[in-house]
Protein backbone atom coordinates (compact mmCIF):
# COMPACT_ATOMS: atom_id res chain seq x y z
CA UNK A 1 0.00 0.00 0.00
CA UNK A 2 1.26 3.37 -0.84
CA UNK A 3 1.13 5.93 2.08
CA UNK A 4 1.87 9.41 2.26
CA UNK A 5 5.11 10.41 3.79
CA UNK A 6 6.85 13.80 5.04
CA UNK A 7 10.26 14.09 5.72
CA UNK A 8 11.62 16.77 7.31
CA UNK A 9 14.94 17.65 5.97
CA UNK A 10 15.10 15.39 3.33
CA UNK A 11 16.83 16.75 1.07
CA UNK A 12 20.03 15.69 2.30
CA UNK A 13 21.82 13.83 4.41
CA UNK A 14 20.16 10.74 6.68
CA UNK A 15 16.73 12.72 5.50
CA UNK A 16 17.62 11.79 1.82
CA UNK A 17 18.39 8.07 2.40
CA UNK A 18 15.15 7.82 4.50
CA UNK A 19 13.21 9.79 2.28
CA UNK A 20 14.52 7.28 -0.95
CA UNK A 21 14.11 4.28 1.04
CA UNK A 22 10.61 4.72 1.32
CA UNK A 23 10.34 6.30 -2.14
CA UNK A 24 11.83 2.62 -3.03
CA UNK A 25 9.45 0.76 -0.97
CA UNK A 26 6.42 2.23 -3.10
CA UNK A 27 5.76 5.00 -0.53
CA UNK A 28 4.39 8.78 -1.88
CA UNK A 29 7.00 11.03 -0.74
CA UNK A 30 7.17 14.90 0.53
CA UNK A 31 10.91 16.17 1.60
CA UNK A 32 11.19 19.50 3.33
CA UNK A 33 13.86 21.93 2.03
CA UNK A 34 14.74 25.56 2.78
CA UNK A 35 16.44 26.37 0.07
CA UNK A 36 18.57 26.16 -3.39
CA UNK A 37 17.94 23.58 -6.33
CA UNK A 38 15.56 20.79 -6.26
CA UNK A 39 16.38 19.25 -9.41
CA UNK A 40 17.27 16.35 -7.96
CA UNK A 41 14.77 16.26 -5.42
CA UNK A 42 12.05 15.65 -8.12
CA UNK A 43 14.66 13.12 -9.97
CA UNK A 44 14.79 10.64 -6.93
CA UNK A 45 10.62 10.66 -7.12
CA UNK A 46 10.18 13.10 -4.12
CA UNK A 47 8.36 16.01 -3.75
CA UNK A 48 9.99 19.30 -2.29
CA UNK A 49 8.30 21.01 0.03
CA UNK A 50 9.69 24.38 1.56
CA UNK A 51 9.94 24.65 5.13
CA UNK A 52 12.12 26.33 7.72
CA UNK A 53 10.84 24.20 10.73
CA UNK A 54 11.21 27.05 12.99
CA UNK A 55 8.65 28.61 11.43
CA UNK A 56 5.02 27.08 12.66
CA UNK A 57 2.99 28.95 9.41
CA UNK A 58 5.99 26.80 7.04
CA UNK A 59 5.48 24.26 9.25
CA UNK A 60 1.34 24.07 8.49
CA UNK A 61 1.62 24.78 4.55
CA UNK A 62 4.08 21.90 4.40
CA UNK A 63 1.92 19.25 5.99
CA UNK A 64 -1.18 20.99 3.69
CA UNK A 65 1.04 20.35 0.53
CA UNK A 66 1.75 17.15 1.44
CA UNK A 67 -1.90 16.21 1.61
CA UNK A 68 -2.86 18.11 -1.25
CA UNK A 69 -0.04 15.84 -3.06
CA UNK A 70 -0.18 12.61 -1.61
CA UNK A 71 -3.38 12.85 0.64
CA UNK A 72 -2.94 13.39 4.64
CA UNK A 73 0.25 12.53 5.87
CA UNK A 74 0.02 9.03 7.52
CA UNK A 75 4.12 8.60 8.45
CA UNK A 76 5.98 11.44 9.64
CA UNK A 77 9.39 11.38 9.99
CA UNK A 78 11.01 14.48 12.27
CA UNK A 79 14.68 14.07 11.00
CA UNK A 80 15.60 18.04 10.66
CA UNK A 81 18.55 18.98 12.54
CA UNK A 82 21.37 21.23 13.40
CA UNK A 83 24.39 21.50 15.64
CA UNK A 84 25.60 24.47 17.27
CA UNK A 85 28.95 23.86 19.92
CA UNK A 86 30.04 25.15 22.29
CA UNK A 87 31.87 24.73 25.51
CA UNK A 88 29.18 25.70 28.56
CA UNK A 89 30.92 29.38 29.35
CA UNK A 90 30.96 30.34 25.59
CA UNK A 91 27.69 29.21 24.92
CA UNK A 92 25.42 31.87 24.33
CA UNK A 93 21.40 31.57 24.69
CA UNK A 94 21.19 32.14 21.52
CA UNK A 95 23.54 28.96 20.53
CA UNK A 96 21.07 27.15 23.16
CA UNK A 97 17.80 28.18 22.79
CA UNK A 98 18.12 28.32 18.86
CA UNK A 99 19.31 24.47 18.37
CA UNK A 100 16.10 23.50 20.93
CA UNK A 101 14.04 25.56 18.43
CA UNK A 102 14.88 23.76 15.80
CA UNK A 103 15.38 20.41 16.90
CA UNK A 104 13.09 19.70 19.34
CA UNK A 105 10.42 22.82 18.96
CA UNK A 106 10.51 22.18 15.50
CA UNK A 107 9.73 18.32 15.74
CA UNK A 108 7.04 19.29 17.89
CA UNK A 109 5.37 22.07 15.03
CA UNK A 110 5.65 19.33 13.18
CA UNK A 111 4.18 16.35 14.97
CA UNK A 112 1.20 18.87 16.20
CA UNK A 113 0.50 19.84 12.47
CA UNK A 114 0.69 16.43 10.65
CA UNK A 115 -1.14 14.80 14.08
CA UNK A 116 -4.51 16.34 12.90
CA UNK A 117 -5.25 14.24 9.73
CA UNK A 118 -3.89 10.73 11.30
CA UNK A 119 -6.33 11.81 14.32
CA UNK A 120 -9.09 11.90 11.49
CA UNK A 121 -7.50 8.58 10.02
CA UNK A 122 -7.21 6.89 13.16
CA UNK A 123 -3.51 5.61 12.45
CA UNK A 124 -0.09 6.71 11.91
CA UNK A 125 3.53 6.32 12.08
CA UNK A 126 5.32 9.08 13.80
CA UNK A 127 9.52 8.40 14.00
CA UNK A 128 11.83 11.31 15.76
CA UNK A 129 15.60 10.87 14.86
CA UNK A 130 17.33 11.80 18.02
CA UNK A 131 21.35 10.94 18.70
CA UNK A 132 22.93 8.37 20.81
CA UNK A 133 24.07 11.60 22.66
CA UNK A 134 20.43 12.58 23.93
CA UNK A 135 21.65 9.71 26.12
CA UNK A 136 25.03 9.86 27.07
CA UNK A 137 25.70 13.72 26.84
CA UNK A 138 28.53 14.98 24.80
CA UNK A 139 30.91 17.86 25.62
CA UNK A 140 30.39 20.83 23.96
CA UNK A 141 27.18 19.68 23.04
CA UNK A 142 25.05 20.59 26.20
CA UNK A 143 22.33 22.27 23.75
CA UNK A 144 21.98 19.64 20.85
CA UNK A 145 21.86 16.57 23.74
CA UNK A 146 19.25 18.45 25.48
CA UNK A 147 17.09 18.80 22.47
CA UNK A 148 17.81 15.32 21.28
CA UNK A 149 17.00 14.08 24.91
CA UNK A 150 14.15 16.11 24.54
CA UNK A 151 12.76 14.26 21.98
CA UNK A 152 12.44 11.28 23.83
CA UNK A 153 10.11 12.32 26.08
CA UNK A 154 8.42 14.16 23.63
CA UNK A 155 7.50 10.93 21.52
CA UNK A 156 6.72 8.87 24.97
CA UNK A 157 4.54 11.45 26.13
CA UNK A 158 2.66 11.28 22.36
CA UNK A 159 2.74 7.88 22.43
CA UNK A 160 0.89 7.33 25.68
CA UNK A 161 -1.25 10.14 24.19
CA UNK A 162 -2.21 9.06 21.32
CA UNK A 163 -1.68 5.23 21.53
CA UNK A 164 -5.52 4.34 21.53
CA UNK A 165 -5.89 6.43 18.15
CA UNK A 166 -3.25 3.84 16.62
CA UNK A 167 -0.78 6.59 16.07
CA UNK A 168 3.07 5.05 16.94
CA UNK A 169 5.61 7.34 18.08
CA UNK A 170 9.06 5.90 18.06
CA UNK A 171 12.60 7.56 18.28
CA UNK A 172 15.65 6.50 16.24
CA UNK A 173 18.81 7.36 17.72
CA UNK A 174 21.86 7.03 15.20
CA UNK A 175 25.65 7.07 16.47
CA UNK A 176 28.31 8.65 13.84
CA UNK A 177 27.39 8.73 10.59
CA UNK A 178 29.28 10.49 7.86
CA UNK A 179 26.95 13.65 6.64
CA UNK A 180 27.07 17.35 6.27
CA UNK A 181 26.61 17.33 10.08
CA UNK A 182 29.52 15.82 10.90
CA UNK A 183 32.61 16.57 7.95
CA UNK A 184 33.50 19.34 10.12
CA UNK A 185 35.39 17.38 12.87
CA UNK A 186 38.97 16.94 12.92
CA UNK A 187 41.00 13.79 12.46
CA UNK A 188 41.24 13.16 15.77
CA UNK A 189 37.75 13.60 16.82
CA UNK A 190 36.48 11.22 14.10
CA UNK A 191 39.36 8.68 15.19
CA UNK A 192 38.36 9.25 19.21
CA UNK A 193 34.32 8.94 18.30
CA UNK A 194 35.52 5.59 16.32
CA UNK A 195 37.64 3.95 18.84
CA UNK A 196 34.15 4.21 21.31
CA UNK A 197 32.68 2.14 18.64
CA UNK A 198 32.10 -1.49 19.01
CA UNK A 199 31.62 -2.49 15.21
CA UNK A 200 34.10 0.17 14.41
CA UNK A 201 33.12 1.95 11.76
CA UNK A 202 30.78 4.69 11.19
CA UNK A 203 27.02 4.24 10.51
CA UNK A 204 25.74 4.81 6.69
CA UNK A 205 22.29 7.14 6.28
CA UNK A 206 20.72 4.19 4.72
CA UNK A 207 21.65 1.97 8.19
CA UNK A 208 19.83 4.89 9.80
CA UNK A 209 16.72 4.48 6.79
CA UNK A 210 16.30 1.13 7.32
CA UNK A 211 15.59 1.20 11.08
CA UNK A 212 12.75 4.26 10.34
CA UNK A 213 11.57 2.23 7.68
CA UNK A 214 10.59 -0.44 10.15
CA UNK A 215 9.31 1.86 12.79
CA UNK A 216 6.86 2.68 10.35
CA UNK A 217 6.21 -0.43 8.86
CA UNK A 218 3.10 -2.93 9.40
CA UNK A 219 5.44 -5.14 11.31
CA UNK A 220 6.03 -2.58 13.59
CA UNK A 221 2.49 -2.16 14.37
CA UNK A 222 3.11 -3.16 17.96
CA UNK A 223 6.03 -0.78 18.78
CA UNK A 224 5.63 2.29 20.44
CA UNK A 225 7.57 4.71 22.77
CA UNK A 226 10.35 2.98 21.60
CA UNK A 227 14.15 4.30 20.93
CA UNK A 228 16.04 2.27 19.14
CA UNK A 229 19.78 3.10 19.21
CA UNK A 230 21.14 2.57 15.43
CA UNK A 231 25.07 3.26 16.32
CA UNK A 232 27.59 0.52 15.72
CA UNK A 233 26.90 -0.30 19.93
CA UNK A 234 28.49 3.30 20.55
CA UNK A 235 25.77 3.70 23.36
CA UNK A 236 25.33 0.20 25.04
CA UNK A 237 24.03 0.70 28.36
CA UNK A 238 21.37 3.02 28.69
P1 LIG B 1 22.75 17.27 7.68
O1 LIG B 1 23.41 18.46 8.26
O2 LIG B 1 23.34 16.56 6.52
O3 LIG B 1 21.21 17.58 7.34
C1 LIG B 1 20.43 18.33 8.21
C2 LIG B 1 19.06 18.47 7.59
O4 LIG B 1 18.22 19.24 8.48
C3 LIG B 1 19.10 19.24 6.27
O5 LIG B 1 18.18 18.67 5.39
C4 LIG B 1 18.66 20.63 6.68
O6 LIG B 1 18.05 21.37 5.66
C5 LIG B 1 17.65 20.29 7.75
N1 LIG B 1 17.38 21.44 8.61
C6 LIG B 1 18.19 22.03 9.50
N2 LIG B 1 17.58 23.09 10.07
C7 LIG B 1 16.35 23.17 9.51
C8 LIG B 1 15.24 24.04 9.66
N3 LIG B 1 15.26 25.07 10.51
N4 LIG B 1 14.14 23.82 8.93
C9 LIG B 1 14.08 22.80 8.05
N5 LIG B 1 15.10 21.94 7.86
C10 LIG B 1 16.22 22.12 8.58
O7 LIG B 1 22.65 16.28 8.93
P2 LIG B 1 22.28 14.72 9.06
O8 LIG B 1 21.63 14.22 7.85
O9 LIG B 1 23.46 14.06 9.60
O10 LIG B 1 21.24 14.84 10.25
C11 LIG B 1 19.89 14.43 10.17
C12 LIG B 1 19.39 14.17 11.58
O11 LIG B 1 20.15 13.10 12.15
C13 LIG B 1 19.57 15.37 12.50
O12 LIG B 1 18.45 15.51 13.34
C14 LIG B 1 20.79 14.99 13.31
O13 LIG B 1 20.81 15.61 14.57
C15 LIG B 1 20.63 13.50 13.41
N6 LIG B 1 21.85 12.77 13.73
C16 LIG B 1 22.94 12.81 12.88
C17 LIG B 1 24.09 12.12 13.21
C18 LIG B 1 25.30 12.12 12.35
O14 LIG B 1 26.32 11.56 12.78
N7 LIG B 1 25.27 12.66 11.16
C19 LIG B 1 24.18 11.35 14.47
C20 LIG B 1 23.00 11.40 15.27
C21 LIG B 1 21.88 12.08 14.90
P3 LIG B 1 18.89 22.44 4.77
O15 LIG B 1 19.51 21.68 3.66
O16 LIG B 1 17.86 23.41 4.34
O17 LIG B 1 19.92 23.05 5.69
Amino acid sequence: MSRSVLVTGGNRGIGLAVARAFADGGDKVAVTYRSGDTAFIEQAGLVPVRCDITDAGQVERACEEARQRHGPVEVLVANAGVTRDQLLLRMSEEDFAGVVDTNLTGAFRVVRAAAAGMLQARKGRVVLVSSVVGMSGSPGQANYAASKAGLIGLARSLARELGSRNITFNVVAPGFVDTGMTRDLTAQQRADILARVPLGRYGTAEEIAAAVRFLASEEASYITGAVVPVDGGMGMGH
